[in-house]
């Protein structure tokens, strides 16, 4: 029996209308709509017609019901840009990652969520907190996603084929979501991670982003949690140099434009010195780039997954085997986090708490 949900999802997931997938399928329109209605029932042969074009199995479709993520409860960074199916598609790739992270959590071990509530706090003070909380000290967070992960946050890829959506969080049932577009500098990357937590600590569900307000607090927050006021005051950078501010940036690896905005913030330099330093960065390539950067961080989560279904001799395909997903679709959820999923072999299923997370 096909499920009605799963069919509009994954139409969703490609994004097609189901113009597009009568004209692909060549199944007439009202049809395909009763399909997704629940008004009518489709045939097995129909069922894997529509299978083989949405590049799900048969029993994708026909598990149980799923329920969509609320576009309300996102933190869609640039919306303005964002065309409604590019980012529909990108939600319903959340959803299916939802999927592949609940199949972790039933055979691995995984860190519980353990996020704090800041939303009564200003962003630069909730940044303390945390990283009071957190044992950070002043010092540089060596790996952002490692990090959060080691606090509960599931972290993913946005869906490759959605590259033109910036990074966006979640909160599903308790667990927070965060999803990285990996196509950016390391620097950038980390930001972004420090900037989605800053949504997820800081705004409440109901009225999570969407507004430009909420979009200088979460990055206010990030810069204050990636560059410490404490020790970015210890380094003596005021009236910085071009060459200490790169210094610095390499330091606490972030982008050279985030230091210098972040110094600008905390008036450790002058209106004067920030313009100028700008317009230096950007002759050199900083406005785009970053030359000699950092590497985007991967997930330990994903990546020991994946090393641990090889070793078992299961392979990620029994993440596929379950959810009725194809290697590739897996793919493009873990991609630049860990380690691409090839087909691995064997029958057997994976031990319980093969995965011990260490931070
Ligand atoms: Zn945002």
């Amino acid at each position: 029996m096909l499920t009605p949900s799963r069919l509009k999802l994954t139409r969703l997931r490609r994004a097609m209308t189901l113009t597009d997938l009568a004209r692909t399928s060549q199944i007439p329109l009202r049809t395909l709509s009763a399909y997704e209605n629940g008004e009518h029932s489709p045939k097995p042969d129909m069922v894997r017609r529509l299978a083989e074009i949405l590049e799900v199995t048969p029993a994708f479709l026909e598990r149980e019901e799923i329920e969509f993520i609320d576009p309300d409860a996102v933190s869609f960074r640039k919306l303005s840009k964002t065309t409604a199916r590019l980012r529909d598609s990108a939600l319903a790739a959340g959803r299916f990652a939802i999927e592949i992270a609940d199949w972790n959590d039933d055979n691995f071990r995984l860190p519980k969520p353990d996020l704090p509530t800041l939303d009564k706090h200003d962003p630069d003070t909730a940044a303390r907190i945390l990283r009071e909380r957190w044992g950070l000290g002043e010092q540089p967070i060596s790996n952002v996603v490692h990090l959060v992960e080691a606090h509960g946050v599931r972290v993913f890829s946005v869906a490759s084929d959605c590259r033109d959506i910036d990074a966006f969080s979640f909160y599903r049932d308790g667990v927070p979501f965060i999803f990285l577009n990996v196509g950016v500098s390391g620097e950038r990357q980390r930001f972004d991670c420090a900037h989605e937590l800053g949504h997820l600590l800081l705004h409440m569900e109901s009225d999570r982003a969407h507004g430009r307000d909420k979009e200088i607090e979460a990055n206010r927050f990030a810069a204050a949690l990636l560059m410490p006021e404490r020790g970015v005051i210890a380094q003596g950078l005021r009236e910085a140099t071009l060459e200490g501010i790169i210094a610095a940036k390499r330091y606490w690896m972030v982008s050279a434009m985030a230091m210098t905005h972040r110094l600008h913030e905390m008036r450790l330099i002058s209106d004067w010195n920030y313009r100028n330093t700008c317009v230096a960065l950007s002759s050199l390539g900083y406005r785009n780039g970053e030359p000699d950067g950092v590497n985007g961080e991967r997930s330990q989560v994903l990546s020991k997954i994946v090393r641990a279904l090889r070793e078992d001799g299961v392979g990620p395909e029994a993440i596929c085997k379950d959810l009725g997903l194809t290697l590739d679709e897996l793919n493009r959820h873990i991609f630049g986090l860990a380690p691409h999923a090839v087909r691995g072999g064997g029958q057997r299923s994976p031990r319980q708490g093969v995965l011990q997370m260490v931070q």
